[in-house]
């Protein structure tokens, strides 16, 4: 015979009650946990994300990802590689090796790079990612991610990094790191065997310009040099002002008659400038020093010595002129 339950073991009205106004409570609660997790995520400036390894699917991104990526949300859900495809071509290399090194290790502190909205415009990401789950094989199954906007941040460390490399008055490379640069540059010439050259140049009678017409119009012609100085390099060449009114050319790859050639042409580049002033314009002359890499240079200061060497016959020898060393 079935066991009827007895009336005692059915919940009471007021039972029933308390369930209901106890299931909204917790209803309630869940909502507004919801909530303040949706909140949470549409401020930060991040996007979370869940990669399904076995099927190379995202299963997740948070609200934020249309914000930075500029792009579809449910796009990225469907297809991963839009991902990849925002990715800026030359780092994508790095984040896919830096991703396979997240699958082997678990995990990685930190990964940057950079990816290129819809809009075109280009954003840096922090990528922190691991591996959070696995299959008792070991097989990660998901990987989760939380990619920050450090756009911000890194236009920040580029601005301090321009400002610690160039010279105020002159924007061309400052004297420390004209010559940091010059020793990788000499370093990289020696074991490869490579061409180097390297110029000095250094303003004439500047002394006179500086008491005639003042210190600022002084700055002035530093500024006009520097500017010819830039003009005259090539990409991979490096210019720079390593003291008062002393400035310094290193041409990688540059034998010595293209390095005199190119001295030739910073020279007539400065005799060239007209700067205006009360009385007229005003000429500029310079004095350099030329020499390449030979073998049995030691160091950079080799070179750096016979340059100078030159530069000063040219000073002696009337100025106004390039001398080879
Ligand atoms: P030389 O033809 O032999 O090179 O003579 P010079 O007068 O150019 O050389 P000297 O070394 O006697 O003078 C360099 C002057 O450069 C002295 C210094 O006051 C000036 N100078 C150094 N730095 C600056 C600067 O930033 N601005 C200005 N206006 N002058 C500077
Ligand atoms: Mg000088
Ligand atoms: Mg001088």
């Amino acid at each position: 015979m079935d066991e009827q339950p007895s009336l005692s073991a059915l919940p009471t009205p007021e039972e029933n009650l308390l369930a209901l106004l106890h299931s909204r409570a917790e209803t309630d609660r869940l909502r507004d946990r919801e909530q303040l997790f949706s909140a949470l995520l549409e401020s930060v400036n991040a996007v979370l994300w869940a990669l399904d390894w076995r099927t190379r699917q995202i299963i997740y991104v948070s609200p934020a990802y249309e914000q930075i990526f500029g792009r579809s949300q449910s796009l990225v859900l469907t297809d991963y590689s839009t991902w990849l495809n925002n990715i800026y071509p030359d780092d994508l290399e790095y984040a896919q090796r830096t991703l396979e090194q997240v699958i082997e290790q678990g995990a990685i502190e930190s990964r940057e790079y950079r990816i290129i909205r819809a809009d075109g415009e280009i954003r840096w990401l922090s990528d922190k990612c691991f591996v959070s789950q696995r299959s008792e094989a070991g097989m990660p199954l998901l990987v989760v991610g939380i990619a920050e906007d450090i756009t911000d941040k890194k236009r920040m460390e580029e601005e301090l990094q321009r400002l610690a490399t160039t010279d105020v008055l002159t924007r061309s490379s400052n004297r420390r790191h004209f010559f940091e640069s010059a020793q990788r540059a000499f370093e990289f010439a020696q074991n490869e065997g490579e061409p180097l050259a390297f110029l000095l140049l250094d303003i004439d009678d500047f002394k006179k310009i500086n008491d005639r017409f003042g210190h600022q119009m002084g700055d002035q012609v530093l500024q006009r040099v520097a500017e010819c100085g830039v003009q005259t390099t090539r990409r991979g060449d490096l210019f720079g002002r390593i003291g008062g009114e002393e400035f310094a050319l290193l041409l990688p790859g540059c034998d010595s008659d293209l390095a005199l050639q190119i001295g030739g042409r910073l020279q007539r580049a400065v005799r060239q400038l007209a700067v205006p002033t009360a009385e007229g314009p005003l000429k500029v002359t310079i004095s350099q020093g030329v020499t390449v890499l030979r073998e049995g240079d030691e160091s950079l200061d080799t070179l750096y010595v016979r340059a100078d060497e030159a530069m000063y016959k040219a000073k002696r020898q009337g100025k106004d002129q390039v001398v080879q060393g």
